[in-house]
């Protein structure tokens, strides 16, 4: 983003395949049918090693982390299926982009992102500290940053385009945009994702403070679809070092967000400019978390390639 000789941002050509959009993280192509016509019912979903901080992208790409963000969530889909069906079709995908791409139904998607917090920090604490409530829901007195809610709540807000800030969204402009009981339905899903998520975590010694999922409509049907509980839709906080009354370690972008505001940098926050290149340990260390998040979640050794 910051250097104009880079072009993080073209995508791949494909063979069978039309690129239709580049989102932050993701890169999206339609397959060719037979005719060489693109496909509108499916797509083909290419996650790069692109990272995002501070709502920049970042000019360093993290080896491997487009493949553990889908491994990751292929393995997570998979738990929750019979909790909520998903858009998966195929991970028969072009060799250029094994183990990082998946076919997928191509959906309808709600314009809303569905977020759902279990533990209170970042935009939640907020909301809590300026008036006692997030997304209309009255909380208790005395949460600190990094404080279990009682409940999970469900903090939807709007899809913003890229460069500019999601915003939180009031329930009510959920429930005028979907209808009632569609709006009812994706935050019954949004919550129950994440409670069955933190489940399963805390086996393994992970919290997820908050997640954001994103579903579509198959029919009538509300279908989880993009990527599902990774480090990039989610805060991951290491257990064991969970302590309420402060900012809590994440499990990911820790070194990135450290090295970027230290003086090593030589960057600032405030300038509106954006970062410089990652040196390369910390890359190393970022690409590390990434990795022990999916084999501690999973169970299974990540394998590149
Ligand atoms: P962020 O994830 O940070 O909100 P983004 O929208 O730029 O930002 P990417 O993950 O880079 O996200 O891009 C993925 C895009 O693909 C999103 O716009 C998402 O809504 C869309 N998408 C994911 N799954 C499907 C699907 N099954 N059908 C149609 N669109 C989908
Ligand atoms: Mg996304």
């Amino acid at each position: 983003s910051s250097q104009p000789d880079q072009a993080p941002d073209a995508p791949l050509a494909l063979p069978g395949y039309a690129h239709v959009y580049s989102g932050k993280v993701r890169d999206l192509y339609a397959p060719l049918d037979d005719s060489g016509a693109p496909r509108d019912d499916q797509l083909l979903l290419v996650a790069s090693d692109r990272l995002s901080a501070f709502d920049f992208i970042l000019d360093s790409p993290i080896p491997d982390k487009g493949a553990v963000l889908t491994q990751l969530s292929l393995w997570w889909f998979e738990q929750l299926v019979d909790l909520v069906p998903n858009h998966v079709v195929s991970t028969d995908v072009p060799s250029a982009v094994a183990g990082r791409a998946v076919l997928v139904n191509r959906l309808k998607m709600l314009p809303v992102e569905c977020v759902a917090r279990a533990y209170l920090t970042g935009g939640g604490l907020r909301e809590y500290v300026a008036d006692g409530q997030v997304s209309g829901v009255r909380l208790p007195e005395g949460l600190v940053d990094g404080s279990r809610l009682p409940e999970p709540v469900f903090t939807p807000s709007t899809k913003a385009p890229v460069g500019e800030h999601d915003e939180p969204m009031p329930y009510a402009d959920v429930e005028r945009e979907l209808g009632a009981d569609l709006a009812a339905r994706a935050r019954e899903l949004t919550v129950a994702i994440l409670k069955r998520g933190n489940e399963i975590a805390a086996e393994r010694g992970i919290l997820i403070a908050d997640t954001k999922v994103e579903f579509g409509l198959e029919g009538d049907t509300l279908v989880l679809a993009d990527e599902v509980l990774t480090p990039d839709s989610s805060r991951f906080w290491p257990a064991d070092q969970w302590e309420p009354g402060h900012t809590q370690p994440s499990f990911d972008k820790e070194f990135v967000r450290e090295w970027l505001i230290s003086p090593a940098s030589g960057w600032d926050k405030a300038s509106g400019e954006a970062p410089p290149p990652l040196p390369d340990d910390v890359v190393e260390r970022t690409r590390a978390k990434y990795v022990e998040a999916y084999e501690r979640l999973t169970g299974r050794s990540f394998s590149a390639g």
